[in-house]
């Protein structure tokens, strides 16, 4: 039985409510409420526990069914540590190297520049480093690491929360 404070949603590609359960953790997610959810949504090594993802009969789409609220992400999101105070910083400013650097080159670093999640920005400050972007959005729900980002690029703006 679905917790009834979680959201059950139709197929967000086409709309079907005929939805299969196709991947599930051992401990279901949708059975619980959203206060006993919030350490697994803030700790990233911590046990693995996921809303069930279900195979849409009519596209095909695997998505999760059962999932948060718009309120209830916007109040996770709003008081979540930075992700990234987990990790050593060296591996995070590597590995946020190379992400950029997969991106850089494909493209011309020009023109505009957006970033969902951008964390505390290390891949925003290279890019305003080697880049030549006209403006940049950031867009972080997490308002802890839009903090920290907006001291990092010069003319980076924060973007707005949802919250
Ligand atoms: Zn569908």
């Amino acid at each position: 039985m679905t917790h009834p404070a979680l959201r059950d949603r139709s197929c967000p590609l086409c709309g079907s409510r005929d939805a299969a359960p196709e991947v599930r953790s051992r401990r279901r997610a949708e059975l619980r409420t959203v206060d006993e959810l919030r350490p697994f949504w803030f700790g990233i090594d911590k046990e693995r526990r996921f809303f069930t993802y279900h195979r849409c009969r009519d596209c095909g789409l695997l998505y999760n069914r059962v999932f948060f609220d718009d309120a209830q992400l916007g109040a996770l999101y709003g008081a979540m540590p930075p992700n990234m105070d987990l990790v050593p910083d060296a591996a995070i400013v590597a590995t946020q190297r190379g992400y950029f650097e997969a991106v850089a080159a494909r493209t011309s670093l020009t023109g505009g520049y957006l970033e969902l999640g951008p964390d505390v920005g290390h891949v925003v400050a290279e890019a305003a480093t080697h880049g030549s972007f006209d403006s940049f959005w950031l867009f972080e729900p997490n308002r802890a690491s839009m903090i920290g980002c907006a001291s990092r690029p010069r003319g980076a703006r924060p973007g707005s929360s949802p919250t």
